[in-house]
């Protein structure tokens, strides 16, 4: 029988960054990823701290960014790279009502931080009314990111490549496994679940695309219209994603894939080649938090969820608050607290 503090189970945002907890903590753990690519792997990676349809602040964004930052100055020491891409998001105006909204919001002391004042025009593509630049947003390598913790999680004997079944699961044990405590990190795995299968996530499928620019851009930073363009290898850039709450079917959804292609061609008027089309779920929670907390009677079972279209802010951020609650009874937010549904 072998021994750990923990078992995690799901390998996205929330169990990778409850993970960096537990390495930095110096904890034992295994983590069980069934290997299905997730919301994670599919996500565009964007680290934003404005709401860009209201021009409004994301909850805790300044806190949430800045540790961020640190996690992953943090990971980089294991990993050996740091995956924060350091380009800012221009957001175009649809009109003139919007570009002058933005100028008005840029003023507040909420969200003067992050709407830049001067206004800009970005070469190549449609954008007659300009576009704002969001300070202090960012993208994530997302590729590299997994890959690379993958290896090290697999290196260090950290990960389990198979899906953890619930019903071999006892209190304190799981096949040869003895634990202390399991973190269920399942995104939208978790209505399989028997013990938090009724925690109100719920399911919104979105879509990106990869496609080929016949122009290629001569910039790095990410373009936002409808939705995010920003390059990958070669000619190869990312859009999307799309937010679908009532469609619950697997597959490729037609009427998504024309959505992204027509915003696409709203602002880049030159040809573009569909490479790819995938899809994902994101565990969204009405009340816009994620869900963290206790089983009630299980007190060693734990569920961290929820992340919604934040899954790397609200990922890292709260692994830790998270991680302080087990280890040193440190309360959670109600905000966040899974006590709020019961
Ligand atoms: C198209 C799209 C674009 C997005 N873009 C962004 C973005 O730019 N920025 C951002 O911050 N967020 C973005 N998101 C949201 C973000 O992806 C999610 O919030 C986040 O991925 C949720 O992470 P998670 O770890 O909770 O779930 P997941 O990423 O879904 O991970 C859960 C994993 O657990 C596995 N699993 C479940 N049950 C079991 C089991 N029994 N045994 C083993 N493994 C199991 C699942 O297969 C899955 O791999 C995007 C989402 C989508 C769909």
């Amino acid at each position: 029988m072998s021994q750990v503090d923990y078992i995690i189970v799901g390998g996205g945002y929330a169990g990778y960054f409850f993970a960096h907890q537990l390495i930095s903590a110096g904890k034992s753990f295994l983590l069980f990823s069934d290997e299905k690519p997730g919301a994670s792997e599919v996500s565009a990676g964007i680290i934003n701290p404005v709401v860009l349809k209201r021009f409004t602040t994301f909850w805790l964004a300044p806190e949430q960014i800045s540790f961020l930052e640190k996690t992953l100055v943090e990971i980089e020491k294991y990993t050996g790279r740091n995956y924060l891409i350091k380009e800012n998001i221009r957001r175009i105006f649809h009109d003139e009502a919007e570009r002058v909204l933005w100028l008005k919001k840029a003023e507040t002391p909420e969200l003067q931080p992050f709407l830049d004042k001067e206004i800009s025009t970005v070469d190549n593509i449609e954008n007659p009314f300009g576009a704002g630049s969001v300070r202090n947003s960012a993208r994530l390598d997302v590729k590299a990111f997994f890959e690379d913790f993958k290896i090290y999680l697999a290196g260090n004997k950290h990960l389990r490549q198979e899906i953890f079944k619930h019903e071999e699961l006892e209190t304190n044990t799981y096949h040869d496994i003895s634990f202390k405590n399991i973190v269920f990190c399942e995104g939208m795995g978790v209505q399989q679940n028997p013990y938090f299968k009724d925690i109100p996530v719920l399911p919104n499928k979105g879509h990106h695309l990869k496609v080929r620019l016949s122009d290629p851009l001569d910039h790095q930073f990410t373009i936002k219209k409808k939705h995010f363009l920003f390059p990958l290898l070669g000619d190869l850039y990312y859009y999307g994603g799309t937010y679908d709450r009532f469609e619950t079917g697997n597959g490729i959804n037609d009427s998504a894939v024309s959505q992204l292609k027509n915003g696409l061609a709203e602002f880049y008027t030159n040809d573009f080649e569909v490479a790819a089309v995938n899809y994902g779920w994101r565990p969204t929670v009405k009340d816009r938090r994620p869900i963290l907390g206790r089983h009630r009677e299980k007190p060693n079972f734990f569920v961290f969820n929820g992340l919604g279209a934040r899954g790397i802010l609200n990922g890292c951020y709260f692994s830790k608050e998270l991680f302080e609650f087990i280890e040193n009874g440190k309360p959670l937010m109600p905000e966040v607290d899974l006590k709020r549904f019961q």
